[in-house]
């Protein structure tokens, strides 16, 4: 007999996103329940300045579609339940330090 063991995360599990400065490692959360930030907020990090995303490129209308797909999955009124899954173990090695 083989055992499966999956780690499921649906989407209520998930309380923000995260944006961690790989210059000065300060971080900012964005809960999933936001509106959407300002124009330019996530353009450079609030404390060094260094450049994060430019509005209107790829990483910055991903984010609005990873927005809109949460919001479309939370208010799912289909015949599912929708998750995302994980490893069943924690991976090891060195936490990150958030710097390449
Ligand atoms: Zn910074």
């Amino acid at each position: 007999m083989t055992y499966q063991h999956k780690k499921l995360i649906e989407l209520s599990d998930i309380l923000g996103f995260t944006f961690t400065c790989k210059e000065c490692g300060i971080s900012i959360s964005i809960p999933t329940g936001e509106k959407e930030p300002k124009q330019g907020r996530l353009n450079k990090c609030p404390a060094c300045d260094q450049e994060w995303m430019v509005t209107g490129n790829g990483q910055s209308n991903a984010l609005t579609m990873l927005r809109n797909a949460f919001r479309a999955f939370s208010e799912n009124s289909g015949g599912f339940r929708f998750a995302l899954e994980i490893p069943a173990e924690p991976a090891s090695g060195p936490a990150s330090s958030g710097k390449d």
